[in-house]
């Protein structure tokens, strides 16, 4: 279903490949963390082309809440726990960071840019709350814990990071590719090996790319062969009204809970969320975002609707950086946890430090590589095996899952990885590659 940017905005269009060319970097995939790579590699000079498979934008970015953000959840004390209180404030600074750069850019591109401050609050425990804030206390970040938040129900406490800002994602890029080198309609379908000059090839339904270099950004990566990201990362989905009628709030909320309820203003509408699941399980779904939507705001007018799906690493950090420990020159974005519009940006800026050869003190941090030996992994291997063995005759071209039946969307949808087919088995969400046969 269109989401409320598409129906507000054209994307610019661009021609596919026409025969076989050579690069020095190519990026594969036009959601916002392939353009923002674009955007940075050509301002430092370094030749490049992105080619994306359907239209920039039509993926998991053309359907996000967009709300710009370094706080992701209740992910800090995670992070602290997981990693120490040194990286949990590497991934602060390098998040507000990426909320300048995208301020720097929108004083020069009309997107509907504000600045709003974010809330993350529990409906349960308001533990969680005030163990993160001292985490966040202890790293020097900017934040309070509030009592009282102006949502139709009550909650135990939120946190507030002040000062964040939320957009329109589709009029920022449509924008931001102006003059970028880019392919449309042009669907990676395979890599060769190397070239004599260390290059390497790479298939498309419309011609070969020779490049010195590869970012792979296409939402769930697609090289099975290296780096384990089907181990690595499970998709989630949620679902978004936008409500006319419902009022104004003066921030962006989300609960920590990925089950629980977003909230944020874009106009004269509400971008109501909820209903999350692991893709391919049950869960609330368009019914359950529905039925609370007449609970909260029985005067509003459902304007259109619409779901999509991100992937989710083991621990919280993004994934992005070299795709694997012997892929010397394939890099990757991915793993953004639902919050891949700062986490993009983090991505694009120290990719293009990557592919210069230059150090980036956040390399470690989001390293791809690092040791994720975790609960989610137990839960990714479980999933995997059930599904492996589980008999269906409908079975996901990825990696062989059982596919399971979705009734609300008429899709069939992978519970493994989140590969979704249409009814008649077109390819709607990757890692497929392909339709059913
Ligand atoms: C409901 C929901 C709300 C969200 N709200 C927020 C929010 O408020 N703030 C926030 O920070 N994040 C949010 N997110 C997350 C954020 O939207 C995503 O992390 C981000 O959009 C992912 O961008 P991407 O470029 O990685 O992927 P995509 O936008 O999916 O782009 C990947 C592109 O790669 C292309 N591609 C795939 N395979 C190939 C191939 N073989 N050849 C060529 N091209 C290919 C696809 O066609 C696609 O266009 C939300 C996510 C969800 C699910």
């Amino acid at each position: 279903m269109q989401s409320i940017w598409e129906k507000e905005v054209r994307m610019p269009s661009f021609p596919c490949l026409d025969g076989d060319r050579k690069t020095d970097v190519l990026i594969i995939g036009g959601g916002i963390a392939g353009i923002l790579c674009a955007h940075f590699l050509k301002k430092c000079g370094v030749e490049y082309c992105l080619v994306e498979a359907n239209r920039l934008g039509s993926g998991t970015t053309g359907h996000t809440t967009a709300k710009i953000t370094a706080q992701h959840g209740f992910v800090y004390h995670e992070i602290a726990g997981r990693y120490g209180l040194e990286a949990a404030r590497q991934y602060y600074v390098a998040n507000q960071d990426a909320i300048e750069k995208y301020g720097e850019l929108c004083k020069e591109i009309d997107c509907n840019w504000e600045r709003r401050d974010n809330y993350v609050y529990s409906v349960k425990n308001r533990e969680k709350a005030e163990r993160e804030m001292k985490v966040l206390e202890r790293i020097g970040a900017k934040a309070r814990l509030e009592e009282c938040i102006p949502l139709p129900f009550a909650t135990r406490g939120a946190v507030c990071f002040p000062d964040q800002a939320q957009m329109h994602p589709l009029k920022f890029l449509a924008e931001l590719v102006k003059g970028l080198r880019i392919y449309e309609n042009t669907k990676v379908t395979g890599f060769g090996g190397c070239t004599g000059a260390g290059a390497r090839v790479v298939f498309t339904n419309h011609g070969r790319i020779v490049a010195k270099t590869i970012i792979i950004a296409t939402h769930f990566p697609m090289l099975n062969k290296h780096g384990s990201y089907f181990m690595k990362l499970y998709q989630h989905r949620s679902y978004v009204l936008a409500l006319k009628g419902a009022g104004s709030l003066p921030g962006m909320y989300v609960d920590e809970d990925k089950k629980g309820c977003s909230f944020r203003n874009a106009g004269e509408y509400l971008l109501f969320g909820s209903g999350g699941h692991r893709t391919g399980k049950n869960g609330g779904s368009y019914t359950e975002l529905r039925s609370a939507a007449e609970r909260f705001y029985p005067e509003a007018m459902e304007v259109c609707g619409f779901a999509t799906q991100d992937c989710m690493s083991l621990d919280g950090i993004p994934y992005i950086g070299r795709y694997a420990k012997h892929c010397e020159n394939v890099f990757v974005a991915t793993g953004f946890n639902k919050w891949g519009m700062t986490s993009s940006m983090v991505a694009a800026m120290l990719l293009s430090d990557l592919i210069q050869g230059k150090k980036n003190e956040y390399e470690k941090l989001f390293s791809p590589s690092r040791s994720m030996l975790t609960g989610q992994l137990a839960i990714n291997l479980a999933e995997s095996t059930m599904n492996l063995l589980s008999f269906s005759k409908k079975r996901c071209p990825h990696l062989g899952c059982a596919l399971k039946w979705n009734k609300e969307e008429h899709s069939w949808d992978c519970p493994c990885h989140g590969s979704r087919f249409s009814e008649t088995g077109k390819v709607l969400d990757n890692p497929a590659n392909g339709d059913l046969k």
